[in-house]
C-alpha cells in the first residue's frame, strides 16, 4: 500500500475489445482480463445492448419473496450449461442454483449448504472439510477458512474455523517428482507415481479411521488460480473425485476462475465445454461460479447444487428448514441480463473458434519464452497461462518475494502497453477470448523483453 501511495497509478477511462485506455489516451492489452473476469472484450455491443434494454425496464428489485424475468431466464440457461452436453456416467445432476454477488459469497453458500446438508443427514455434528495446499476461495471468513495460502490467511487464523489441507499437484515443485528440470511444462516430463493422489486417499482414510470423516473436499478444478496458476496433470481430478465419492464426501468445485470456458475447451467426450470439471467427465455436487458469469461486466455469482441437497432445505413453515442466507442484490436484473447475453456469445460457434485459436496462439507464442534462463516453468491450461520466474532454472531456485521480480516485470510490461498482475514470481496471462493471435504473440514478445530488461538491471 505504501508503494501504491507513492506511485502515480494508471487511471482507466474506457475499454474496447481486448484493450483498456487510460485518461492520457494510452492503450493497453488487458492481458489478465481485468482480474480474470472479462470473457469477450470490453464494451461488447451485444452485452451493452442487453444491459441498456434491461436498464430501461428496471435495474434491481429484491429476490426475497419475488422472482424476476432475467434471473429466471438466466437460471434456465445456466443449469444445462453446468451439467455438460455429454451425459457422464455415475455423475450427479446440478439441478438447482442459488444466486449471490461474487466468488467469495458463492463459496460461502457452497460451504454453508454442504455443512448443513451433512448435519441434517446425521453424518456429523461438526462437518469437516479437506482442501488443497495453495487453495484460494475468496476473502470472506468462511472462504478464508477453506483457503490455504499462509501469506493471505495466517494473520486471521483466530477468526477462522479449522479445515485440513493436502498436497496439490504442483508438478514443477512436487517433492515426489524425480525428473530433472527441462525446458517444458513440468506436467509433460514428470517422473512420479501419482503420490499426490495417494496423499488425498491417505487423508480420507486417516480421517475415517479417527471417526471424523470429511463432509467434503474443495477443489479448484484443473488449475489453482491464486496459488500461481498451478495446473493439475490429466487424470488427477477424476481420481480425486472417485476417492471423495468412495468416502461419501461431497465434491465442491470452485469454478470461479476456471468457469465459463477459461481453462477447458472441450468436455471428456470432446464436445464444446464451459467448465473445467467437465474436461475430466466430472459433475461436482456443489459448484461455485462468478467472475466470467456476466462476461465480467457486473458482479454476480451462483452456487449450483444437486436436487438431494436442495430437498433437505424444504419443510413445513414451522420446521424452519429454509436456507437462511440472502444478499440484497441477489438475482440482480442488470447482472442477469448481462449474463444471458454473455452466455449467448459464449455458446456461439464463433466464440468456440476464437477460444481454440487463442489457446493455440498462446501455446506457440509461449514456446519462445523457454529461451530465457529466468523462466523456470510455463504452464498453460486452455486460455490461461502462468510463467514462473526463477533464480536458477536448473535448480528450480526461487527468487525471494521481497525482490519483487514479478511486480517489476509487470511494471515494465505496462510501460510497453500490456497490463497484467503477477502472483509472486508468476506472470499471469489470461486475455479475453477476442484477443487475436498476432496480438497475443506480440504481448508474449513484450513479456520476454520486460523479463530481459528487469533482469539485466
Ligand atoms: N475462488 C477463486 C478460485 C478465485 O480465483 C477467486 C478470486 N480471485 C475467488 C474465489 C473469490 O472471488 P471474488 O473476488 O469475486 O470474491
Amino acid at each position: 500500500m505504501s508503494d501504491w501511495m507513492a506511485s502515480d497509478p494508471i487511471i482507466i477511462q474506457k475499454g474496447r475489445g481486448a484493450y483498456l485506455y487510460d485518461i492520457n489516451g494510452q492503450k493497453y492489452l488487458d492481458a489478465n482480463s481485468s482480474i480474470w473476469t472479462n470473457l469477450h472484450g470490453h464494451a461488447h455491443p451485444v452485452i451493452n445492448r442487453a444491459i441498456r434494454q434491461q436498464l430501461s425496464k428496471i435495474s434491481h428489485s429484491s429476490a426475497l419473496g419475488l422472482a424476476n424475468e432475467p434471473a429466471s431466464i438466466l437460471a434456465g440457461e445456466l443449469v444445462p450449461l453446468a451439467n455438460a452436453q455429454s451425459r457422464f456416467n455415475a455423475q450427479p445432476e446440478l439441478a438447482r442454483l442459488f444466486y449471490s454477488d461474487d466468488g467469495s459469497t458463492a463459496m460461502e453458500v457452497a460451504l454453508k449448504l454442504a455443512y448443513e446438508y451433512t448435519r441434517r443427514l446425521g453424518k456429523a455434528k461438526k462437518p469437516r472439510f479437506l482442501g488443497l495446499n495453495g487453495a484460494y476461495h475468496g476473502d470472506t471468513i468462511g472462504a478464508v477458512s477453506l483457503g490455504h495460502i499462509d501469506l493471505f490467511h495466517k494473520n486471521y487464523s483466530g477468526l477462522l474455523f479449522e479445515s485440513d489441507s493436502v498436497m496439490a499437484p504442483y508438478c514443477y515443485r512436487c517433492p515426489f517428482n524425480q525428473a530433472k528440470p527441462e525446458r517444458a511444462d513440468a506436467r509433460t516430463y514428470r517422473k512420479c507415481k501419482w503420490e499426490c493422489v495417494g496423499q488425498v486417499e491417505k487423508a480420507f482414510a486417516t480421517a475415517k479411521k479417527s471417526g471424523n470423516s470429511y463432509a467434503g473436499v474443495v477443489v479448484e478444478p484443473l488449475m489453482q488460480g491464486a496459488a500461481g496458476m498451478v495446473p493439475q496433470p490429466t487424470g488427477w481430478l477424476k481420481d480425486v473425485s472417485a476417492i471423495a465419492r468412495q468416502y461419501d464426501a461431497l465434491l465442491i468445485a470452485d469454478e470461479v476462475m476456471t468457469g465459463f470456458g477459461r481453462v477447458a475447451l472441450r468436455d471428456a467426450a470432446g464436445k464444446p465445454s464451459y467448465f473445467a470439471s467437465h474436461a475430466e467427465g466430472i459433475i461436482p455436487d456443489l459448484m461455485a461460479v462468478a467472475k466470467g458469469m456476466t462476461g465480467g461486466y457486473l458482479p454476480m455469482a451462483a452456487t449450483f447444487a444437486t436436487q438431494p441437497i436442495f430437498d433437505l432445505f424444504l419443510g413445513r413453515y414451522d420446521e424452519f428448514k429454509t436456507f437462511f442466507h440472502g444478499h440484497s442484490f441477489t438475482a440482480n436484473q442488470l447482472g442477469s441480463a448481462a449474463a444471458c447475453a454473455s452466455i449467448d456469445i459464449l455458446k456461439s460457434p464463433q466464440t468456440f473458434h476464437r477460444r481454440a485459436r487463442l489457446e493455440q496462439a498462446m501455446k506457440e507464442g509461449l514456446e519462445e519464452l523457454w529461451l530465457l534462463p529466468q523462466v523456470g516453468d510455463i504452464r498453460q491450461s486452455g486460455c490461461v497461462a502462468g510463467i514462473e520466474l526463477v533464480a536458477d532454472w536448473r535448480q528450480r531456485t526461487s527468487i525471494p518475494l521481497a525482490a519483487k521480480a514479478g511486480i517489476r516485470v509487470c511494471t515494465a510490461l505496462a510501460e510497453a502497453g500490456v497490463l497484467t498482475r503477477p502472483i509472486g514470481n508468476v506472470i499471469v496471462l489470461m486475455p479475453p477470448f477476442c484477443t487475436k493471435p498476432d496480438e497475443i504473440k506480440k504481448a508474449i514478445m513484450l513479456i520476454a523483453k520486460a523479463i530481459r530488461q528487469v533482469f539485466s538491471s
